[in-house]
């Protein structure tokens, strides 16, 4: 296809402002997909991804539309996702493009994921074309919006286009300024291959599959290829496109986006934001590379059965072999047995994955309290990164701790205003910004990671009953005064439930932790002391005392059945269990008892 007839786009909106929705009209009302193979939220490929209503992994699809003035285009349109923890992902596909459509809900107006995915196409010099979406319900007020675009993220939206993803109407206006008010893409066809990888999974048909983008040059079936980064080298074994189904062609030329299958054994042999050139003919300006993603939050994985350790060894492998940015090693716990470590980009990432390996290898599992990594400084000198708490090294040794900061950015209404700040303040957040995005405040917070991590979103969506929107991203590290806490059951350490905590917080996180556990931790035949501790002193306790009658005792020893039923149940009730010296804790008790309220 000639470059002036191509157009790249992606779609940028908060989450349920109808990214999906539009993209499923866009491909429906040019014909795309059959009628009949039409199903709702094409793009949403994996089931964890249509439950959430989430989109994690990229996807792409190639549309021939044939305007008004009848000539034919090609459209790619590259779907990123919505969600903070996968920012980095936005980022790179968002290279890969030129323009974007800015979708927002003209009921709601902008919200904190609006701005951050704008902010990244206006980083990435998109032309950007906002659509006003959602116009058939009666809330719709798209003047109001339109004026709020203009006033915060600073576009021009006078000629905004008006749309239902839901009802079509709009599309053909949408599909014209795709062709008229983007740009085409630039590229010299007969200079040497230069191809941006722009993501990559494994397929278990197709083993790693490629996505690239053209920007001189043409890949057919057959070149040998090299990966400038890594040097790696292979032979080009299928090409195609997405309609959103895989197509092969025969080649792909400069502005194309489409897929390449080279036997490469491993995602990670892969790096996104790589350039491919050929082998014999190389490209003498390779592109400039992207930042990799690195996980922020780590926890161990345990399997509760330690009899699946392997299976769950299995799992992780495989999942990590199509998610560059999950990282893992194995992890031996007192308390818990032989686990992983596992690294992630965010909560949901890690909740992602969780609940793969619970579903779709069917392994239940043990999640320890979610951690960041932090800088320890040693007296010697030394800086070591730490991803598990129970590593602290002894405070004697060490100088100081830094801690990753994220600026938050809140888009609430201003009757939950108050609470808001009261939460970010709480938290040992420091206020950067407060200003009114059109008439909704709108406040920016540097926080620590570690207050985020575990439960900021739910208590933020609690305290504004849903209204409060949010957004982040890593601003640096800080030092702070930062020690580890410790929980003693029973006068054992449990150190899948010791924790980084700030000193002034520290009593008040331990009593929490305390009061939490005797409520989660069921009674046994004995008593049994629950505390908190920093260093070898102890700053919280609570008992739990001991239990008298045993489960059986009220079935008057008569009735049998019910006798086994109950003894069967307390049984499957232990499988749930862990054993930490004569305690059993239940698995729930490692994320619950962090749960602040
Ligand atoms: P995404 O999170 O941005 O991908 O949003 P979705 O496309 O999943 O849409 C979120 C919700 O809004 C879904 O329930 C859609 O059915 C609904 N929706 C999307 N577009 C429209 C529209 O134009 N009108 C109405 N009434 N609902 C819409
Ligand atoms: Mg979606």
């Amino acid at each position: 296809t000639a470059l002036s007839h191509i157009r790249n786009f992606s779609i940028v909106a908060h989450i349920d402002h109808g990214k999906s929705t539009l993209a499923d009209r866009l491909i429906q009302m040019t014909n795309t997909v059959a009628e009949r193979d039409m199903k709702e939220q094409m793009l949403d490929a994996m089931d964890i991804e249509r439950e959430r209503g989430i989109t994690i992994k990229a996807n792409t699809v190639r549309i021939d539309y044939t305007a008004l003035n009848g000539e034919s285009y090609v459209l790619n349109l590259i779907d990123t996702p919505g969600h903070v923890d996968f920012a980095y992902e936005v980022s790179r596909s968002m290279r890969a493009v030129e323009g974007s459509l800015l979708v927002v809900d003209s009921t709601q107006g902008v919200e904190a994921q609006t701005l951050a995915n704008v902010y990244q196409a206006i980083d990435a010099d998109h032309e950007i074309v906002p659509v006003l979406n959602k116009i058939d319900l009666p809330a719709s007020d798209c003047d109001r919006v339109a004026e709020q675009i203009e006033d915060v993220i600073g576009i021009d939206a006078s000629g905004a286009i008006r749309v239902s993803a839901k009802t079509g109407q709009g599309i053909t206006e949408t599909l014209e300024a795709i062709v008229h008010q983007l740009p085409a893409p630039q590229g010299d066809r007969n200079a040497a291959l230069k191809a941006m990888l722009v993501d990559s999974w494994y397929d278990p048909y197709l083993g790693v599959v490629v996505l690239v983008r053209i920007m001189d040059g043409v890949l057919k079936k057959g070149d040998q290829i090299r990966m400038m980064q890594t040097g790696a080298r292979y032979g080009v074994d299928r090409i195609g496109v997405f309609r959103p189904a895989m197509t092969t062609v025969d080649e792909l030329g400069p502005g194309e986006i489409g897929f390449i299958t080279a036997s490469i054994k491993q995602v990670r042999d892969t790096k996104v934001g790589d350039t491919i050139t050929h082998d014999k003919k190389q490209t003498d300006k390779p592109l400039p590379g992207f930042k990799p993603s690195v996980p922020v939050v780590f926890c161990g994985l345990f399997p509760v059965d330690s009899a699946e350790f392997e299976d769950l060894r299995d799992a992780i492998e495989k999942l990590a072999l199509n998610d560059a940015s999950f990282s893992y090693e194995m992890e031996s716990s007192a308390a818990l047995g032989f686990g992983f470590r596992c690294g992630f980009l965010g909560l949901l990432h890690l909740e992602v994955i969780r609940d793969r390996i619970e579903r779709e290898y069917d392994i239940e599992l043990i999640t320890t309290a979610p951690s960041v990594v932090y800088h320890v400084f040693m007296k010697d000198g030394e800086m070591i990164e730490l991803h598990n708490p129970a590593d602290m090294p002894d405070l004697s040794k060490v100088d100081h701790v830094e801690e990753p900061r994220i600026k938050a950015t809140i888009l609430v209404p201003d009757d939950y205003l108050g609470d808001v700040l009261k939460l970010c303040q709480d938290r040992r957040g420091i206020q950067q910004e407060l200003t009114y995005a059109g008439s909704r405040p709108l406040v920016v917070y540097d926080l620590p990671l570690n207050e985020v991590v575990f439960d900021f979103y739910d208590r933020l969506k609690s305290v504004t009953k849903g209204y409060a929107s949010f957004d982040y991203q890593m601003i640096g590290y800080r030092q702070d005064n930062l020690v580890k806490m410790s929980v003693l059951v029973n006068d054992e350490p449990v150190d899948a439930l010791s924790m980084m905590v700030h000193r002034d917080r520290a009593e008040m996180r331990g009593r929490a932790m305390c009061e939490k556990l005797k409520d989660l931790i069921p009674r046994h035949m004995f008593k049994i002391p629950i505390q908190a501790a920093i260093g070898g002193k102890v700053i919280a306790r609570e008992t739990l005392s001991a239990l008298r009658k045993d489960v059986t005792a009220k079935c008057y020893g008569g009735d049998a059945t019910r006798k086994r039923k109950l003894l069967e149940k307390q049984k499957a009730g232990k499988k749930k269990m862990r054993q930490f010296g004569k305690v059993e804790i239940p698995q729930e008790a490692f994320i619950s008892a962090l749960k602040m309220d």
